[in-house]
Order: C-alpha cells, then sequence, then structure tokens
C-alpha cells in the first residue's frame, strides 16, 4: 500500500467511527491525523486502517481505533492539558492524546522496557513530543504532578491505583478499564471533584492485565 492508500484507509476509519461513535470532532480528528500503520509490526500495515485490535509483540496489543477514540473522548481533552498514560505499547494512543493537548504535555510510562525504547524513537521519528519512561505506572512521574487527566491502556485489577489518582488535579480526569475480581472488565471514568470522586461506567471492554 502507498502512502496515500493509507491516508484514504484512514478517512474510511474515521468516516465509519463517526458513524457509530458518539465522539466529538476533535477527537475524531485526533484520530485522523495518526498514522496508525506506522505503530503496528511490519506483517500488520495493511490491517492498520481495521477497526481492531493488534498483537504489537511481548504477548501486548494496540487497542481498536474505537476504543481509543472513546478513552480519549471520554477524557475531555484541550490544548494545553498535561496528561499521564499508564501502558505506552507502541504508542499510538499517546499519538492520539498528543494531537489534541499539544507537545512536550504527554508522560508515558510503559513497563516493558524494549517496547518504550521502540514507542520512544517511533514517537520521535513521527514528530511526537511525548515523554516516554521505561517503569511502572504505580510510580512514574510523581514529580511531574499534577496532571489535568490520566488514562490506563491496561485493566487495573480492583480499582484505578491510588497513585495514578493522586497525580490527577482537582477537576481533572481519569479513564481506566478495572477489572471487577471476576476476569470481567468495565471502562470506568474518574471526575475529581471538590467535594469527592464521581465515577461512571462505561461499558464492558477487554484489555491486557496492568502488571
Ligand atoms: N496504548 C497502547 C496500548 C498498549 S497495551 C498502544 O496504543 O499501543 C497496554 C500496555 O500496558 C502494555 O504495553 C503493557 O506492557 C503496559 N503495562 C502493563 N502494566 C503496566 C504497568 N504497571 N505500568 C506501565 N505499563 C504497564
Amino acid at each position: 500500500m502507498t502512502d496515500r492508500d493509507y491516508a484514504t484507509a484512514r478517512r474510511d476509519l474515521v468516516a465509519t467511527l463517526r458513524r457509530r461513535l458518539d465522539v466529538t470532532e476533535q477527537t475524531l480528528s485526533a484520530i485522523g491525523s495518526v498514522p496508525r500503520h506506522e505503530f503496528v509490526p511490519e506483517a500488520r500495515r495493511e490491517q492498520a486502517y481495521a477497526d481492531r485490535p493488534l498483537p504489537i509483540g511481548h504477548g501486548q496489543t494496540i487497542s481498536a481505533p474505537h476504543m481509543v477514540a472513546i478513552m480519549i473522548d471520554l477524557l475531555d481533552l484541550e490544548d494545553g492539558d498535561r496528561v499521564f498514560e499508564v501502558g505506552t505499547g507502541c504508542g499510538y494512543h499517546a499519538a492520539v492524546a498528543a494531537e489534541i493537548v499539544g507537545p512536550g504535555n504527554v508522560y508515558s510510562v510503559e513497563y516493558v522496557p524494549a517496547l518504550a525504547d521502540v514507542a520512544r524513537e517511533r514517537l520521535d521519528r513521527l514528530g511526537y513530543d511525548v515523554t516516554v519512561r521505561a517503569g511502572d505506572g504505580r510510580t512514574a512521574y510523581r514529580s511531574e504532578a499534577p496532571f489535568d487527566a490520566a488514562y490506563l491502556t491496561c485493566a487495573a485489577d480492583g480499582e484505578i491505583p491510588k497513585p495514578v489518582v493522586e497525580r490527577v488535579r482537582t477537576g481533572g480526569r481519569i479513564v481506566a478499564p478495572v477489572d471487577d475480581g471476576s476476569g470481567r472488565q468495565r471502562l470506568v471514568r474518574l471526575t475529581l471533584r471538590e467535594d469527592g470522586i464521581e465515577r461512571e461506567d462505561h461499558g464492558g471492554v477487554r484489555f491486557v492485565p496492568m502488571r
């Protein structure tokens, strides 16, 4: 496939997501700007704009585009927001967030050092100014807090880890898959209000477990 074929496939994907999802044009435009084929393994490139997850090595997966769109939309991001991502994977989701919040505002941590290295190099080559570190989402970026928003691309066990919640300012949002203990996962959004935490359930999902 040529770059033009990829661009056409990406436009078709955005049109499909626009029909199927209740998300903002800002979110769709971000999805329409990121070359997903650059983030998937060579052998999977032709499938990069199908709306499905794909393996990225080390037993991990890049989420389906509709899931990235839904999560980005729930974070209600604006230009200049500082965002904390747990689970860089291939870097695709971080690039979509960076399209909205701009350079230097996405801080991502990845448990598998080899994935962190590849994602950092790739994001840099594609012109995304995203900070990528190898480490654990529970301990990373303590001194970079507070963030306006945070999200996990791996499923937390039982509840969203407290250290992640503590890195987000009052008024900020956190989106994450949470395993209820029975192996079933729900997509959860927390909004940190002055007078407490508002928790919403956004349906059943399937992510790799947080380690
Ligand atoms: N957003 C990614 C999806 C990656 S899949 C993308 O667009 O490709 C989830 C990732 O979370 C995996 O790469 C996994 O290694 C990572 N992960 C799992 N537990 C983690 C933890 N405790 N801290 C940081 N990353 C973690």
